[in-house]
């Protein structure tokens, strides 16, 4: 079945909208299609742009996708801590290695490239700053995986038997959605576990520091398990758990925050359904999402930014 354009909302693109809504365009409108051989060139360019991908989100993934596997392992065999972290850090490599050989350049949506080598950044020019680089990566990954090994809070977890698990991750489930006011969210947690008592505790694992969205992002999970699950609020927890040394932290979600949740969400989703138009018709017009401005504070993302070449950033 053909894919088909259509508005959507999630946390992550409301963040993209709000830092700069040219990468907007360049996301979710200017290279749709853009995976068809057949698709003009420009479309295929921000494509090709917008697969690229950075060291902290490779690493982050490679610590997400082996907390996946290990409660995801045979039964009988759990997985302790070297076998984690070995797994994880073996996907790092093999990412790495995919991007450095060109085969990432090749076929963007099967192997990874990253940004970094596409634009000759410091990080990787010679074999020294590789070195330093891919280091700073593989002592986060350790940290974070012994985390998730030594935090008290999570033995429970750990120890769970996987009848009592709502929702593991992984690659098939990676794109859940539901519907909110008429507006379709996606969204999908990390980890849900069911205890004794019937509530539900929902863990999202942070491979980084907080950031002031961690809450609300909690919170818009709160309403994918009421809505998908029909958890209601009084049975439902959920914690961030920051693995590079932050611990768990359990958010407080109330009948009110949540309603809150909710206006941010329409709120922001109106904005973005102003600028929307059908991406299967045609490019649109890029103009109509205006570039950061140059002498502003939060051009600062454009330096770390895939599109910064189409912007002459
Ligand atoms: S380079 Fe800067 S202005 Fe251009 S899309 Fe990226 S963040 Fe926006």
């Amino acid at each position: 079945m053909a894919l088909t354009h259509e508005f959507a909302w999630s946390a992550s693109r409301a963040s993209n909208f709000a830092e700069c809504r040219r990468r907007h365009y360049y996301s979710y409108y200017g290279g749709w299609l853009g995976w068809d051989s057949r698709a003009e060139p420009a479309r295929r360019e921000i494509y090709q742009l917008g697969k690229l991908k950075r060291m902290p989100m490779v690493a982050g993934s490679a610590v997400h996708e082996s907390l996946s596997d290990y409660f995801h392992a045979k039964p009988g065999h759990v997985a302790d801590v070297k076998e984690t972290t070995d797994r994880a850090l073996s996907k790092l490599r093999e990412s790495f290695r995919e991007s450095q050989s060109g085969k990432g350049r090749q076929s963007p949506s099967r192997f990874t490239h990253l940004a970094e080598h596409y634009y000759h950044e410091d990080s990787v020019k010679d074999r020294a700053a590789v070195a330093s680089y891919g280091k700073h990566y593989v002592e986060r990954i350790e940290r974070c995986v012994q985390g998730f090994f030594a935090l008290r809070e999570l033995a429970w977890v750990r120890e769970a038997s996987p009848n009592d698990y709502v929702f593991v991750e992984n690659s098939q489930n990676a794109f859940g959605s539901f519907m909110l006011r008429g507006t379709k969210v996606f969204g999908t947690p990390d980890f849900a576990l069911r205890d004794g008592d019937g509530n539900v505790h929902l863990y999202d694992w942070k491979t980084g520091r907080p950031t002031e969205d961690d809450a609300f992002q909690l919170h818009v999970y709160a309403i994918f398990a009421r809505e998908e699950w029909g958890v209601p609020l009084e049975r439902f927890s959920g914690y961030d758990v920051y693995l590079d040394g932050g611990g768990v932290v359990r958010c407080e979600i109330t009948a009110e925050s949540l309603v809150a949740a909710e206006n941010r969400i329409q709120a922001s989703a109106d904005a973005m359904r102003e600028l929307h138009f059908n991406a299967d018709r045609g490019m649109g017009d890029a103009e109509i999402f205006p570039l950061i401005p140059l002498d502003s504070p939060a051009a600062r993302a454009c330096a770390r930014c895939n599109f910064r070449e189409l912007c002459g950033r």
